[in-house]
């Protein structure tokens, strides 16, 4: 029998990225669908759950992607919903690639150092990559503080991220240089998950910073978020500092994608949202 994996993308065209990672993950076919909401899913999901009958079902996944964090959370809440007894399928939630690519992040420091009780800055945390990093590093038990370039949506992802992770985060305005290494003078642990090819620190605030002993940059576009520390590097030594690049961290990102998609054709009750691919990729790390 087939392994389906079916793409239900918020955005205007399904991703081609989580369409390859889909085939890799083990996948025989995979299908996207793109703007698809709460209101349009029904039929969709119908076609997932009412095909194929007992062990046969775990043959069918799907996969809730697209830009936009919120309309992609609302959208895999509407999915699970809609399951009742065996009429279910599993399902996996990551918009922008922000569950695993944060799991891969916060996983890979975690193994670095405790995080327990650390001072955690996630620099442009409002993004989905940022507000699951900090989700993430709360867990750990770190004290967590993320930026945005204005104060108001910095406050404001910081009580949807306390909501969803029944953690504490305080919200900064980081939108200079200054403001954001101001930010940074005491914080111990540093996560940048800005937009692709934007610096967010210079290497002033951070190389002779003694507060500083992680740091971890998702943006693997020149210039890289954090300046002074290399795209590649995955544990890098600089002093007494333990950095990881986007390309450093990219590795595990796309080997638990890829494993969250094939443990979906494990079984059909599978569900890999935030706790459960922080989970994989702590073992993975
Ligand atoms: P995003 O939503 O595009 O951006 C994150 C935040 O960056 C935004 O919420 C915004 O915050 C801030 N920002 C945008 N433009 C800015 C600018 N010009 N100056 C300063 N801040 C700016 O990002 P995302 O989807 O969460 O992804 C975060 C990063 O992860 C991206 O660089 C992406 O390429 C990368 N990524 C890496 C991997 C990997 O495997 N390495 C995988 C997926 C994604 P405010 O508007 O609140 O300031």
């Amino acid at each position: 029998m087939k392994k389906l994996l079916f793409l239900f993308d918020t955005d205007e065209m399904p991703s081609v990225f989580d369409t390859v990672v889909g085939y890799d993950g083990g996948a025989d076919h995979v299908t996207g669908y793109a703007n698809v909401t709460p209101d349009n899913v029904g039929a969709l999901i119908d076609g997932t759950i009412y095909t194929r009958g007992g062990k046969d079902k775990q043959n069918t996944a799907i996969f809730v992607g697209g830009g936009n964090m919120t309309k992609g959370e609302e959208l895999y809440e509407k999915v699970k919903k809609s399951f009742f007894g065996p009429f279910r399928v599993s399902v996996m939630l990551d918009s922008n690639g922000s569950n695993t690519t944060a799991a891969a992040g916060v996983a890979l420091l975690a193994k670095a150092k405790s995080l327990k009780g650390k001072k955690a800055l996630v620099l442009a945390g409002t993004g989905p990559v940022g507000m699951r990093a900090a989700g993430f590093l709360g867990m750990e038990g770190a004290d967590v503080t993320i930026t945005s370039r204005t104060k108001d949506r910095a406050e404001a992802a910081a009580k949807v991220i306390e909501k969803r992770f029944g953690i504490k985060v305080s919200g900064v305005a980081g939108g200079t240089d200054e403001e954001r290494a101001e930010a940074a003078k005491d914080a111990n642990v540093i996560f940048a998950a800005g937009a692709i090819g934007v610096q967010l620190l210079p290497e002033t605030a951070w190389k002779d910073n003694p507060n500083v002993e992680l740091l971890a940059d998702v943006n693997a576009q020149p210039p890289l978020g954090v300046e002074g520390i290399q795209a590649t590097d995955k544990g890098a030594e600089y002093g007494d500092k333990i950095a990881f690049g986007a390309l450093g961290l990219g590795g595990l990102k796309l080997k638990l994608h890829r494993a969250c998609i094939a443990k979906m054709f494990e079984s059909a009750e599978a569900v890999f949202d935030a706790e459960e691919i922080y989970a994989l990729a702590k073992e993975m790390a």
